[in-house]
């Protein structure tokens, strides 16, 4: 039906980690690892939007969604950035269980406003699988995004719910990814830990990072 040349590139050694690593690896065989691509720390590029109703843009960004489902049937991944999948471009894809659309579509996000308010937080990332990083961000961004079809809107919510923090916490991960830079480049290598507890993120939770943090750690 839609005419692209685009087709999906697929991380390598596949078949080894297929053999090798099991389940342990199952995400590998569709989201590229650390070391497997260096678009994944390299800035990606911008959509242009006279390309968002383009066949291979809309191929693209159904294979992005289509990456995000299969890894939901691991029961754990919140949202995925298009680098991890092979694409470098400025897409993200959010699984939103709660909404009638179970994923969120949202094309060159642009933060124009943080909170002072800074939160540290146990993150993992689809492409360092099982490692843990205890990373600090604000609580909660504002930016503008397009959706899918182009149309624009701007992200602000502002909640102080676990699920409003998860949400400004997930989508700063994923910009990031935009911009090459992976939640692991954000923490002291001694602060890195292995995910051993099958109940690890039944406990955990945000922690307020103490006002003085943000000023001591710019040097200023
Ligand atoms: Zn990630």
């Amino acid at each position: 039906m839609n005419k692209t040349s685009w087709k999906p590139q697929k991380p390598p050694y596949r078949r080894y980690k297929a053999k090798e690593l099991g389940d342990l690896i199952t995400n590998g065989q569709f989201v590229f690892q650390i070391g497997e691509s260096p678009a994944l720390r390299m800035p990606s590029s911008q959509i242009d939007v006279g390309k968002l109703q383009t066949p291979e843009y809309k191929k693209k960004v159904a294979y992005v969604k289509k990456c995000m489902l299969a890894y939901r049937k691991t029961k754990k991944g919140r949202a995925i950035a298009a680098v991890q999948v092979g694409i470098p471009e400025h897409i993200i894809v959010v699984y939103t269980p709660e909404r009638k659309e179970k994923l969120w579509a949202i094309v060159n996000p642009v933060i124009s406003k943080k909170s002072e308010t800074l939160l540290r937080y146990p993150e993992m990332c689809m492409s360092c699988n099982g490692l843990i990083a205890y990373v600090i961000r604000p609580s909660w961004v504002e930016f503008t995004y397009l959706d899918e079809k182009g149309k624009q809107h701007i992200w602000n919510t502002k909640d102080t719910t676990k699920r409003g923090k998860m949400y400004n916490r997930v989508l700063q991960h994923e910009i990031d990814h935009l911009h090459g830079i992976i939640n692991i480049d954000l923490v002291l290598s001694k602060e890195l830990i292995f995910i051993s507890d099958p109940h690890f993120y039944e406990k955990a939770d945000f922690q307020k990072v103490h006002p003085g943090f943000a000023k001591a750690s710019s040097g200023k």
